[in-house]
């Protein structure tokens, strides 16, 4: 197949795990499209279909070769994102009608990737991009946005945070701050484009900083913005999280009055042995201090189960916190042991069965605190 060929074909773009790959989805379209390349709604017209993936839980990547294997050798394969950069080279040998492999940190090399696969016209060819460690900015400036009315900005990339569960880190490589600036020139031409609403993302905004310029900083200057009519944000980490925080939460009026606060465990040694950095008193003391400063704000988290040598007590600390602190919403996650994760070494593991039980007492526990809540609120 020539090039010209193949740039008349369409590319199907499949996203997989957090907002970050919804935003980095967009960005892989963009540059696409920038290159000739066609994006396809559905896969059925698209020749190359493009898998943006998540590596964080085994589940994840199971469903992707799973899909992987429906084509049957039909299309062009690429994958894309977190897995990319678990597997590498290898995902080659788990799956031979992958043709290329491109990690988070590589995808502006996405149009020479597919050019070079078409160059050659070998569609065995394989070809992969796992080695980079900064993107480019100008991958910010595509100005593909599949929403036009919302959209979200990536403030900061990858982790180091090495929570001892996590594969973050690894696939996405450590914390890089963007410019202040380019992060406010990527949000004025957002806007201009006719786009009102706005999600800052990072796997911990808190940790924002550039120079003297921190996160708060950054809320109070993308509020001020004009045309913007609504701003959130996402994640939160509970270490980082403090007062001037809370009231700019408050105080800013185009910012939602929510937060995500991930708080995995209400047991001390098992936060301890996932390196989270707080307490269970120091979580609860945040919460509290949230609420008196954000009226009305609503609060949500994300819960792991059955991480390794919880006992029968540390779990019921864990559902006494949910119940003590009432979340409007949670995530309840299966442990799921990832490769170079600290986690991934401690023994002994927790029984599956035993991980289901937990799993299902804990998603009962707070779909009822859920209900109770909305039920409230719905009386006012
Ligand atoms: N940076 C964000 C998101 C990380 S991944 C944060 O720190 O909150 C999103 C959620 O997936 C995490 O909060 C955690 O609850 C869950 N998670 C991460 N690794 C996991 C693993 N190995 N097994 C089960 N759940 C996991
Ligand atoms: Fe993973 Fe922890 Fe970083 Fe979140 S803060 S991405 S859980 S290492």
């Amino acid at each position: 197949m020539s090039n010209k060929e193949l740039e008349k074909n369409e590319v199907f773009v499949r996203t997989f795990g957090c907002q970050m790959n919804v935003r980095d989805s967009e960005i892989i379209s963009g540059l696409l499209r920038a290159a000739g390349y066609k994006i396809a709604l559905t896969d059925k017209e698209a020749k190359i279909i493009i898998f943006n993936t998540c590596a964080v839980r085994q589940h994840a990547e199971d469903r992707v070769w799973s899909l992987i294997g429906s084509y049957k050798g039909t299309k062009i394969i690429g994958l894309v994102g977190c897995m990319a950069q678990n597997y590498q080279e290898r995902a080659f040998d788990r799956d031979a009608s992958v043709s290329f492999v491109i990690g988070p940190q590589d995808i502006h090399k996405l149009p020479e990737v597919l050019s070079k696969i078409t160059h050659h016209s070998l569609l065995e060819r394989k070809v992969w991009e796992t080695q980079g460690s900064i993107r480019p900015e100008e991958i910010y400036r595509t100005g593909f946005h599949q929403d036009q009315a919302h959209t979200q900005i990536v403030i900061s990339e990858g982790c180091s945070n090495f929570c001892s569960y996590c594969v973050v880190p690894y696939v996405r490589g450590p914390l890089r701050h963007r410019k202040f600036q380019s992060i406010i020139e990527e949000i004025r031409s957002a806007l201009d484009s006719g786009i009102s609403r706005i999600t800052l993302l990072g796997q911990n905004v808190n940790a924002y900083q550039d120079g003297d310029l921190d996160f708060t900083k950054l809320l109070k200057a993308v509020n001020a913005l004009n045309g913007l009519e609504e701003l959130g944000f996402f994640t939160s980490h509970p270490k980082d999280v403090h007062l001037e925080f809370f009231k700019a939460i408050n105080e800013l009026d185009k910012l939602t009055k929510t937060l995500h606060l991930p708080v995995q465990s209400g047991a001390d040694r098992i936060l301890k042995l996932m390196n989270r950095g707080y307490t269970r008193k120091d979580y609860l003391a945040k919460v509290t201090s949230y609420r008196k400063i954000v009226e009305g704000g609503t609060l949500t988290t994300d819960i792991i189960v059955g991480f390794p040598t919880e006992s029968k007590d540390e779990f019921e600390e864990t559902k006494a916190l949910i119940s003590e602190v009432g979340f409007n919403g949670a995530y309840i996650f299966k442990y799921s042991p990832r490769p170079n994760t600290q986690a991934s070494k401690i023994v002994p593991v927790i029984l599956e069965k035993e991980i289901q039980k937990r799993h299902l007492e804990i998603l009962n526990l707070q779909r009822a605190i859920s209900n109770k809540l909305k039920h409230k609120h719905a009386k006012k």
